[in-house]
């Protein structure tokens, strides 16, 4: 049908304020408001993080993550909802955020930090420290977010190998390989950075196998989804010195329960689902959804279609 009226989801305001959105839109020739909801049935299109079974009635649902994996993709498809997605916006602010990991266990910024909101004056071990350059990362998955990773720790020095389906080579990694020998470059890996979406082929991706694959001295990052990771086997190889730490975004189980264990393992950085956060996330989010309006006014295809 026609799109006449574009609801920005409460929903999103776990990542920017709604009316930021709406107020960005406000001079697209269609009505643009904030809807709980309820209002969701009111809509032809909803800009939205969560799903809602009303969205089963809309033409096209704008996802405000890359990832959609929370999205029943299958019963849309069938119901002839088109379902946008937001890859393409987090290169940079994942990729800094990675970097900041990295530079964080580098240089022990979170010990010392750690350290000082107790007042604490604790250097690190004389050998605990070392520099980026010459260190090697293990990109896994090579979108949006395994570009800008590489991009920006290529800018500090950091040797980038590449994970995807086929070892076809890409210009921001200096080696590619295809994912059936993923057991070789983490193996020799200074740093393996997960990327990849949570599909039925990357659920469990990382498990004891892996971790035991790496080298002890080796950082384990993820900042793709929690289910890409065995959590229960990252936690064994980290109390048992498999691996020498890990940088964690996103969990199993969100927000993290205040009983894990990882809360309170050294050498752990836990974030709370936030290396894409940005004060212009709405800005880029909004970009995507404008695109796609003028592309609906056209009569053209949809971009950053997943169904
Ligand atoms: P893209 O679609 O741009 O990239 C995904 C990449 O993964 C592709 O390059 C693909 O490479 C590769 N890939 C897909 N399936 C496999 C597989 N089975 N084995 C190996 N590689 C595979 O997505 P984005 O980079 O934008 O986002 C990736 C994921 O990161 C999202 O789905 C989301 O879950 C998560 N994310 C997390 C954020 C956070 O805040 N922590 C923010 C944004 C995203 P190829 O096609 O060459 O195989």
């Amino acid at each position: 049908g026609k799109l006449e009226r574009l609801g920005v989801q409460e929903s999103v305001e776990a990542i920017f304020p709604p009316s930021e959105l709406a107020a960005f839109l406000s001079d697209l020739p269609i009505d643009v408001s904030v809807v709980d909801e309820a209002g969701i049935a009111d809509c032809d299109a909803v800009v939205t993080r969560n799903h809602f079974d009303a969205l089963f009635e809309v033409d096209w649902i704008h996802s405000t993550q890359a990832g959609v994996d929370r999205f029943p993709l299958e019963a849309l498809a069938e119901d002839g909802v088109a379902l946008t997605n937001s890859t393409g916006i987090h290169g940079r602010t994942v990729g800094e955020t990675v970097a900041g990991y990295l530079l964080a266990f580098a240089r022990r910024l979170h010990d010392q930090i750690a350290s000082a909101t107790e007042r604490r004056w604790e250097r690190p071990a004389w050998d605990e420290a070392f520099t980026l350059p010459g260190t090697t990362a293990c990109v896994v998955g090579t979108g949006t977010l395994g570009r800008g990773v590489a991009d920006v720790l290529g800018s500090l020095g950091v040797e980038t190998v590449g994970v995807r389906r086929s070892d076809d080579p890409l210009p921001e990694f200096d080696e590619m390989y295809a994912i059936e020998a993923l057991h070789e470059p983490i193996a020799t890996a200074d740093f393996v950075i997960v990327t990849v979406p949570l599909t039925e082929a990357t659920r469990g991706l990382f498990a004891a196998t892996e971790f035991d694959a790496m080298r002890s001295d080796a950082y384990f990052v993820n900042v793709a989804r929690g289910a890409v990771v065995d959590e229960r086997a990252l936690i064994d190889a980290l109390e048992a010195g498999d691996i020498a730490g890990a940088a964690l975004d996103v969990f199993e189980t969100e927000p993290l329960p205040e009983t894990s264990p990882l809360w309170e393992l050294d050498d752990v950085i836990v974030t709370p689902h936030a290396a894409a956060y940005t004060r212009d996330y709405f800005r880029d989010v909004g970009g995507i959804v404008r695109e796609n309006v003028e592309r609906i006014g056209r009569g053209d295809d949809l971009t950053n279609r997943v169904v």
